[in-house]
């Protein structure tokens, strides 16, 4: 995800490694690019990688300045941010380093609902074999891993099994669930956890020049999704579209039980899971702040906007039918991701939604 990418004198810990929080993991991949410099050789940075975490945590920026570090041509420990190579790297055009996203079958990029193909694999395998146009390695970064079909990961297990010289291969990937174990087994796996809020308001700050009041909101709405934040800030429609949602939830929790299955017949017919998907999310962190204000923890919130609102709900609402609601939320959100019936995931939800006065 480019849009994370920082100029490299914004990475308060690690000055050289344009990426935000992290830190272990940084320090865990300058480790084995400092043992690859030693002496010995002997400990270096490993043919493969798998970055897991939910989606915009930073995997894909921090495979990029990994792919910068290796590619390095400065001291070959950390992206410099000056060289040949780094300067590639930031415009996008260093021959050593290939993205590999999931496409449609007519080959357009697709990460939500495109695949990782066979002959996507083929031209990993035929490019590993080639020498490095510029340094010492040829980096592939292939993303969205849970989007391969078995015979792209079955052609890339050959090569995960015996890489050419130079070549590293890192993943990224949701979870294990959906990787197959032989590919797991073959890479060092490295699991991303969420930013602290203070860690993604201090980015948001430092990185982004974002107000200190616009920081605090995004930094707790993001969930520890530093690129979610970041894509908010390009995208004008987002806040609207956010209070477009709560508004919607509030008047639904008012609302009929006819109203409610009204809506959850419009809302499974005619909604794009991604659509869907940030819906869920915005109730469930609706419905988690009033649970907070209900517990006296009107601090720890998310939609810090909307203080006055989260106040009067969890004074009108039960404690135990927001606490119910926030499992039956978590609940669903996992049936929709195995696809089973859209409609009556949406029918239980919206039945359990909590009733407030109308
Ligand atoms: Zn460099």
């Amino acid at each position: 995800m480019s849009g994370t990418q920082l100029p490299a004198e914004h990475h308060p810990a690690h000055p050289s490694w344009p990426v935000f929080g992290h830190e272990w993991a940084v320090e865990y991949l300058q480790g084995a690019l400092e043992a690859g410099h030693g002496e010995a050789r002997r400990r270096g940075p490993r043919h493969a990688y798998l970055f897991l975490g939910p989606a915009q945590i930073g995997k894909s920026t921090l495979v990029r300045a990994f792919a910068q570090a290796l590619l390095c041509t400065g001291d070959g420990t950390r992206p410099c941010g000056q060289c040949r190579s780094c300067r590639l790297m930031s415009s996008g055009n260093h021959p050593d380093f290939r993205l590999v996203q999931p496409v449609t079958t007519g080959g357009e990029i697709d990460r939500a609902g495109g695949m990782l193909r066979v002959e996507q694999a083929s031209a990993v395998i035929h490019d590993a074999a080639l020498s490095p146009v510029e340094g010492r390695y040829r980096v592939f970064a292939i993303q969205d891993a849970h989007r391969a079909n078995d015979s792209f990961s079955n052609k890339l297990l050959k090569t995960l099994e015996e890489p050419p010289e130079g070549v590293v291969i890192c993943l990224t990937a949701a979870d294990r669930g959906s990787l197959l174990p032989t590919i797991i087994s073959r890479c060092e796996v490295l699991e991303l956890r969420p930013l602290p809020v203070a860690k993604a308001k201090a980015a948001l700050a430092a990185g982004w020049g974002v107000t200190a009041e616009r920081a605090e909101l995004l930094a707790r709405l993001c969930n520890g999704r530093l690129g979610w934040a970041v894509r908010q800030l390009g995208d004008e429609a987002a806040e609207t579209q956010r209070l477009d949602m709560l508004q919607e939830l509030w008047r639904l929790a008012a609302a009929s039980r006819v109203e409610r299955l009204d809506f959850a017949s419009a809302a499974a017919a005619q909604r794009e899971n991604q659509q869907l998907f940030a819906m869920l999310e915005a109730w469930g962190t609706w419905w988690r702040d009033v649970f907070l204000a209900q517990n006296g923890c009107l601090d720890a919130i998310s939609n810090v906007d909307q203080r006055a609102e989260i106040d009067r709900q969890a004074g009108a609402l039960p404690e135990a039918s927001v606490r119910r609601f926030l499992d039956t939320l978590q609940r669903v959100e996992r049936y929709l991701h195995h696809t089973v019936n859209t409609r009556l995931a949406m029918d239980v939800l919206l039945l359990e939604l909590p009733r407030l006065p109308a």
